[in-house]
């Protein structure tokens, strides 16, 4: 079996994958926060998530994933109140629309997706633990992790705890590394704020310990893989580290894997800064599923991605390029027989697609080698050096691919019907509208009103409004 190396942020280096359990990788995965819709940055950390487990499969691995739902966090506290709804009501919309949009971008259900607000037994046992070992204390109802007491704290994301003041505390979710202090464990209630009556005092869970608890309570004290985005290493991970290991001494997870954020102008896609898309948002201006599933597959997952209108176009075209290309192998007549070369060449490439995997899940490796072998083969079939049986083995190979990149299947109508969108408006891509308006524009310009009512014909046939602003430029929308 091909050995598999991952960039490790524990060790900062490349590491081989060698499961505590042969033959099974265990993978913790830290799920969205339900408080708002996931945005595609968002699905840039699962789509990568998605292809790993994926390439674990497709190498004879068995998987074990686990991903957690934040269904509980100061935001969403938050969120509720002002809807006047709870929290469980608040929050299940935006799981159902989690899983929809998965659903949509072919991303592959873990084996457990699990709510934090169905744990709280879980981790009221895991805090009594840290209690029993002298790593807490109580202030005011709430308890925190003590960090003086946990030598190894800083060991994930390489701060200094050196100079902290001892006792210091944070009692919000979300910090900065500047403000690395002893962190809530268990929050004490406040006026009209959910909490649950437990044997560690009434109160609510701080955000990091849901994980430790539930990694631990469905993957055993030592992980093989915890992925999640960048910006989680810090405190989010390195808490959890300090809760696990404080509480079994054991190591909680040998590789963690961190994804690079989506960028767009610039600037980390959030919901803080308000620069982001949902996938909805992009399904309305007519994007296919399978052209993001492209796009957020395409960049390594430590590069960030930059998000544009022309990596959009791309995608689109190379995704289409994938299965013209399996059309043509499925239909076109090629004289009998077959070519060794051709066994040869497409074996090259089944090779050169699982070492990109296999190197740190080089993405960008492993379709630089598929569509090598589409420009190869091409050539030979208008060569006409690509005979009958080749083109099985071709079509095979192509399949193989899939398994990791899911991207031939022809269901992006479908799976746009399912969440609403008609398939109609799905047609014409944004980038293409936006090149005929310009067009447009140009065959006014130079009284060619044929051409510019063509286009206009175009776009009602598609569905497409136009508005002619009184300063000369157009604004358009789906019908
Ligand atoms: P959240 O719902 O905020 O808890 O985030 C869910 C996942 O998305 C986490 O792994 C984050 O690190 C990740 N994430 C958030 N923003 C981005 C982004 N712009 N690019 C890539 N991943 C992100
Ligand atoms: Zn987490």
């Amino acid at each position: 079996m091909i050995q598999i190396r991952l960039h490790n942020t524990l060790t900062n280096d490349l590491q081989p994958l060698v499961p505590v359990h042969p033959g099974e990788v265990r993978i913790y995965t830290c799920g969205p926060t339900v408080y708002a819709s996931a945005h595609i940055g968002n699905f840039r950390t699962f789509m990568f998530q998605d292809v790993l487990r994926r390439f674990l499969k497709s190498q004879g691995l068995r998987v074990l994933q686990v991903m957690n739902v934040t269904d509980v966090d100061d935001r969403i506290i938050q969120s509720a109140a002002a809807a006047g709804i709870g929290i469980r009501e608040y929050t299940d919309k935006y799981i159902r629309a989690f899983v929809e949009d998965i659903d949509a971008l072919h991303i592959q259900m873990p084996e457990e997706l699990v709510r934090a607000t169905d744990h709280i037994e879980d981790m009221v046992a895991l805090i009594e633990k840290l209690q029993t070992k002298g790593l807490t204390y109580t202030s005011e109802g709430s308890i925190y992790f003590r960090i003086a007491k946990f030598p190894a704290y800083g060991k994930l994301s390489k701060i200094d705890v050196a100079g902290m003041q001892a006792g210091a505390r944070v009692d919000v979710d979300q910090y900065e590394k500047d403000d690395a202090r002893d962190f809530a464990l268990w929050k004490a209630p406040k006026p009209g704020e959910h909490f649950w009556e437990t044997r560690i005092g009434p109160g609510r869970p701080g955000w990091h310990i849901e994980c430790s608890a539930m990694a631990m309570k469905y993957l055993g004290d030592t992980l093989d893989i915890h992925t999640g985005g960048v910006d989680l290493a810090f405190p989010h991970h390195e808490n959890e580290i300090a809760q696990s290991e404080g509480a079994t001494g054991k190591q909680f997870v040998r590789t963690w894997l961190h994804a690079e954020h989506l960028i767009i102008e610039g600037q980390k896609m959030s919901k803080s800064l308000g620069n982001f898309y949902t996938l909805r948002d992009l399904f309305a201006r007519g994007h296919k599923p399978s052209t993001i599933r492209y796009l957020l597959l395409s960049v390594p997952y430590r590069r960030q991605l930059n998000f544009t209108e022309e990596g959009i176009v791309q995608a689109r075209n190379s995704t289409e390029r994938l299965r013209n290309f399996v059309t043509r192998l499925k239909t076109a007549q090629f004289p009998p027989g077959s070519i060794a070369e051709n066994e040869k060449r497409i074996e090259k490439a089944e090779n050169d697609f699982d070492a990109g995997l296999a190197d740190d899940i080089n993405t960008a490796m492993a379709l630089a080698a598929v569509f090598d072998l589409v420009r190869d083969i091409n050539t030979s079939m208008d060569r006409g050096t690509f005979l009958q049986q080749d083109a099985p083995r071709a079509v095979a190979a192509m399949e193989k691919f899939d398994d990791v990149l899911a991207l031939l299947a022809d269901d992006d109508d479908e799976k746009l019907a399912k969440l609403g969108f008609s398939p109609q408006k799905a047609r014409m891509a944004a980038a293409e509208v936006e090149a005929l308006i310009e067009e447009r524009q140009a065959a006014k310009k130079r009284r060619d009103f044929k051409r510019a009512d063509e286009i206009r014909q175009n776009f009602a046939d598609s569905g497409i409004l136009l508005e002619d602003a009184k300063d000369g430029s157009v604004r358009w929308k789906y019908k």
